[in-house]
């Protein structure tokens, strides 16, 4: 028996699962189950990351420079207050870290992301999920949850797997009403898709106020998930402990060269949102026609909840579209057992999914088609 103990809360840890990205049968498989953008990363990525092949014996730039300074000039924010790590999964981790530990508590909303109950109890921290109003997160419930143990409080917003998403007045109310020493880490990893006035996704609040921090990535819109980019905009006390905390080389090189390049090209991103603006209501409307619950989403998938009547629940959902070669996302680990998240794909991935859905609304769950 091996001696080795594994710090508090480890053990308690589920591990992610990620979107499946294969299926056994099917070597060509539509994958609509991880929220990538549809149409693919920009073709200037794809070359900028290219050209560094013959670089790669050179460490990347530490500090990640003129990302920091790109990010600030495309979204008018100051690159001294921008940290960047591998992807947005490990700034989340750092901040954990930085601020909770054993006896802390770590909030979130009831659907809120999966990575942050991950993350709390990484830290030995213990996570506390908040409960929603109509599949969105509730701002006097979460504040409800507030007690001197709680130091971070994460926010999807967007959230992931919902689709939902609070205006920027509840989202002042949520900071007003939290102690000085929590956290408000707002993750919009889906702030390029959305398109209401009344959201924001977070710069000014992290301008205003000392305990804000938001964090965005390239793996949604910019659809680079394969190389994990992702940055945080901080106050500057909160950047320079993230700067002491993360690995000295936390970001490829070619990854951020494709980051930069990335952001330069707006008519592919402008593209991505366009095309997201015209599928997702088309797939929303699709599935509802043939019975189907679509809940609301400002992002680029769909929660959708089957009747369960006739065979017809989720998980046979999910079985009939691997049969059809698509892959849809499972959400029960996020207490939605009735439920499947759908990404917008690209046209004929798009109808795929929705034939299929509706051919499986009229077979039922004892119907497969092959
Ligand atoms: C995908 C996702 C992330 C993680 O993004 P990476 O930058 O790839 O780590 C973070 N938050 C939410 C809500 C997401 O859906």
């Amino acid at each position: 028996m091996s001696g080795l103990v594994p710090r508090p809360g480890i053990l308690e840890i589920k591990p992610y699962k990620g979107g499946k990205s294969r299926l056994e049968e099917k070597s060509e498989a539509i994958k609509l189950s991880s929220n990538e953008g549809a149409l693919g990363p920009s073709p200037k990525a794809m070359e900028a990351y290219r050209a560094l092949a013959p670089d790669l014996h050179r460490y990347p730039d530490g500090a990640c420079a003129d990302l920091r300074a790109a990010i600030g000039t495309r979204f008018g924010l100051d690159p001294a207050r921008i940290v960047c790590g591998a992807g947005s999964d490990e700034l989340l981790a750092l901040l954990a870290r930085a601020y909770a530990g054993p006896g802390d508590e770590i909030l979130r909303s009831a659907h809120g992301f999966a990575m942050y109950a991950i993350t709390a109890s990484g830290v030995g921290a213990r996570p506390v999920a908040a409960p929603e109003t109509d599949l969105t997160a509730d701002v006097d419930a979460l504040l409800d949850c507030v007690t001197p143990r709680s130091r971070v409080l994460f926010l999807a917003n967007p959230n992931n797997p919902t689709g939902s998403y609070i205006d920027e007045a509840a989202l002042r109310r949520l900071r007003a009403g939290l102690p000085d020493n929590v956290l408000l880490v707002i993750d919009a990893a889906y702030a390029e898709y959305v398109g209401r006035n009344d959201y924001t996704a977070g710069e000014r609040l992290v301008d205003d106020h000392d305990n804000v921090v938001m964090t965005r990535t390239f793996s949604k819109l910019y659809a680079l998930g394969g190389l994990r980019v992702g940055w945080a905009y901080c106050p500057e006390p909160v950047a320079d402990i993230l700067n002491r905390l993360r690995p000295p080389f936390n970001v490829t090189a070619p990854a951020q060269a494709a980051a930069i390049a990335a952001l330069a090209d707006t008519a592919h991103a402008e593209a991505t949102r366009a095309h997201n603006d015209r599928w997702l209501p088309w797939l929303a409307e699709k599935l509802t026609e043939c019975g189907l619950h679509a809940y609301p989403s400002v992002a680029n998938f769909l929660l959708v909840r089957f009747p369960g009547d006739g065979g017809r629940d989720a998980a046979a959902a999910d079985r009939f579209l691997n049969a059809r070669g698509i892959i849809a996302r499972a959400v029960a680990d996020y207490g939605l057992p009735d439920c499947l998240r759908i990404t917008i794909g690209r046209e004929e991935e798009n109808r795929a999914v929705a034939g299929a859905l509706a051919d499986f609304m009229v077979a039922g769950g004892g119907g497969t088609d092959d």
